[in-house]
């Protein structure tokens, strides 16, 4: 009870909760969320949980985060659920989805991509190959992305 207090604890906004423990600020990178922006913002890690073992949750005060910045999601914590807050309780529940394609999301990550020339703009493609283990190409190079590069490279 006390654990669910702490995460709804907020009037308007959007938490993102089963984390996968250590990934948060990994999360917030996907999502553009940074302590520039005005939004107050909370990060509560490595709480004990009995889905994962242990896990981050992230909460953005004043922000419903839409379905597709959701679905960046799913490269770093594809399980993680998602609620939309407004008046300190949870008005939507969203799924988060791994589409096939992810188009102008994040870049390739190798230095001779075609995407990586600024005087041919492409958009950015990578296509997911597997989920499970999650496999991603760029439709351009086919070079597999790794996932701790691609969380960087985010656009
Ligand atoms: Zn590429």
């Amino acid at each position: 009870m006390s654990e669910m207090r702490r995460v709804t604890a907020i009037c308007n906004g959007t938490v993102v909760d089963h984390i996968p423990s250590g990934k948060a600020l990994q999360v917030m990178q996907m999502l553009g969320v940074n302590v520039g922006r005005s939004n107050p913002i909370s990060l509560v890690m490595n709480v004990p949980s009995g889905k994962v073992g242990r896990k981050d949750v992230l909460k953005i005060e004043d922000r419903e985060l839409t379905q597709s910045e959701l679905d960046r999601l799913a490269l770093i914590a594809p399980n993680a659920s998602v609620a939309i807050i407004r008046n300190y309780s949870v008005a939507e529940k969203r799924e988060i989805e791994l589409g096939k394609e992810l188009v102008n999301i994040a870049r390739c990550s190798f230095w001779n991509c075609i995407t990586q020339n600024d005087r041919e703009p492409l958009p950015h493609k990578l296509r997911v190959v597997s989920s499970e283990p999650l496999e991603v190409r760029c439709a351009y190079c086919g070079r597999a992305q790794d996932m701790e590069e691609l969380a960087g490279s985010v656009i």
